[in-house]
């Protein structure tokens, strides 16, 4: 099961690859939405790595100081949807440490939060694709990216994008591509 140190691993590793890509995720949202996706994670993360420097007592601490920090940081519709998977893994933690578990409740509180259905064009659509797969041990690196590709030629039904209708079509949509990075981050840590 997931560790303390495991954890802390793989948020330094997410909050890196936000780091890395943050003008990239921007970028995707000026495209269908107000360009600030990138700059909202990397203001998150970079304060999440900060909160992790102390280390956690244990993984229900951890994921209740991510979720806490992460609403209080990020803003946006994002803001409070991440906030909201790591409250629910939190919760979780108590009774498993497993991450597909953990995974599976984050992503029932983050439809449940934001309403969004799969093909709405939403981060929801590569939490929906992976989740499954680190369940079954499965999980790749290509699957992750296809499952962000796959929202390109989806027509937002959520969030700013959704104002766009049709022309939302042929752009990432820039949550899944940050979701792709956290699922990327958990890979890399698993491994
Ligand atoms: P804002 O749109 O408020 O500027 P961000 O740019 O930080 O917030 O985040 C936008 C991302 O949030 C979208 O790309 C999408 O993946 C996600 N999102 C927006 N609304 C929802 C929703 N209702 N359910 C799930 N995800 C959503
Ligand atoms: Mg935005
Ligand atoms: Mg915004």
């Amino acid at each position: 099961g997931l560790t303390v140190n495991n954890l802390v691993e793989w948020m330094n590793n997410f909050a890196t690859k936000i780091e890395q890509n943050k003008q990239y995720l921007s970028d995707l949202d000026t495209a269908i939405g107000d360009g600030d996706h990138g700059f909202n994670m990397s203001r998150g993360m970079s304060a999440v790595s900060q909160k992790l420097s102390t280390m956690p007592d244990s993984i229900t601490d951890a994921f209740k100081q991510i979720a806490m920090t992460l609403i209080s940081t990020v803003g946006g519709a994002s803001g409070p949807l991440y906030g909201t998977a790591f409250l629910e893994m939190a919760k979780k933690s108590s009774s498993t440490s497993d991450i597909g578990e953990l995974l599976e409740a984050a992503l029932t509180g983050i439809k449940k939060r934001g309403g969004a259905v799969p093909g709405d064009k939403t981060m929801v659509d590569v939490w929906t694709e992976l989740v499954p797969e680190v369940k079954d041990h499965s999980l790749t690196a290509a699957k992750i990216d296809e499952a962000v590709a796959h929202t390109k030629e989806m027509v937002a039904k959520k969030g700013r994008a959704s104002y766009l209708g049709e022309r939302s079509k042929g752009h990432i949509d820039p949550g899944s591509q940050s979701s792709g990075y956290l699922f990327k981050a958990l890979l890399e840590t698993e491994g």
